[in-house]
């Protein structure tokens, strides 16, 4: 499948063009393809290189297995991850509400349409914007939402939003800081940018190493921690106000987790998963390092 892997050349925070093996990860769900993960010798900063070609790169997500971006209610952990889903769309929209003025959104990456559907009928003025031809079809035709693709966003007018969401997705993101250069201009200046991403600077990470399902190479090319996020963003005349933890996730990518690394599926996988993603997030009360965080943005 990997036809044309190409290797990261220069660190995307800090420019360093020296990288030192970290991790190598298999591709559980579609490839089944190992891939090397580095991180870059100046900051730090945790990267998939060699990783698909960004034109190849949707090859890496035509799996009925990749539910992030499709409804498939298939197996146990993913019924799980639906009900999740739907409970944590509404905690997504009362943050959003607790760091805005206005109500218009941009939700980047929206999937299916699920948390726009939910904002649209709350009193959000919505757009999203996908790139998956199947979801972003399934987004307006299920909900009738305004979906654009991804070229099509050089086309919005500038300080058009209050707020922008990127729920799991700048992982996926290939042209990391001309896209955040990007949605900043797109934003009002008193606007906030709501990114969620998983954070490898977690415990549940030290557990797992490469089993840990947020690596979910080669489709997450960005590994987040806290110093990098926030030195990114700082790199792009951006601050993050404040960080806030998604405790779910800790559940569901442990139960994930539980299934790489042991072969085991369903409800064995699911108790202990459930069982680590406590532990998980009893550690990150201490800490604050949670299996995914969410970061809240404003301007500089
Ligand atoms: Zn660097």
């Amino acid at each position: 499948m990997a036809e044309n892997l190409e290797s990261l050349t220069s660190c995307p925070v800090c420019s360093g063009q020296t990288f030192t093996p970290f991790i190598a990860c298999k591709d559980y769900t579609v490839s089944r393809g190992t891939f090397e993960i580095v991180s870059c010798g100046t900051c730090g900063f945790v990267a998939t290189s060699p990783r698909p070609a960004e034109a190849e790169a949707y090859k890496y997500y035509q799996s009925e297995d990749y539910i992030s971006h499709s409804n498939t209610r298939k197996g146990l952990i993913n019924k799980v991850y639906a009900w999740v889903r739907n409970h944590s769309i509404k905690k997504k929209e009362n943050l959003l509400k607790q760091y805005t003025k206005g109500r218009r959104l941009l939700d980047h990456g929206c999937g299916t349409g699920e948390f726009l559907d939910y904002c649209q009928k709350h009193g959000w003025d919505t757009m999203g914007l996908e790139p998956g031809d199947d979801a972003r079809g399934q987004a307006i035709s299920n909900y009738g939402l305004s979906v654009i693709k991804e070229t099509e966003i050089n086309s919005l007018e500038e300080k058009r939003f209050d707020a922008i969401t990127l729920w799991h997705v700048l992982e996926h993101v290939y042209p990391l800081n001309e896209r955040i250069q990007k949605l900043k201009s797109l934003l009002k200046d008193d606007g906030v940018l709501i990114v969620a991403v998983p954070n490898h600077n977690t415990a549940e990470e030290k557990k797992y190493r490469e089993f840990w399902a947020a690596y979910d190479v080669p489709r997450h090319i960005w590994h987040f921690d806290q110093t990098s996020m926030k030195d990114l963003m700082k790199n792009n005349g951006l601050e993050v106000i404040t960080v806030k933890p998604m405790v779910f996730d800790a559940y569901y990518i442990s139960m994930v987790s539980e299934g790489y690394k042991n072969g085991k599926g369903g409800l064995v996988a699911m108790l202990s998963g459930f069982w680590a993603g406590f532990i998980s997030n009893s550690h990150a009360r201490g800490t604050g390092e949670y299996s995914s965080l969410i970061y809240v943005i404003k301007k500089l």
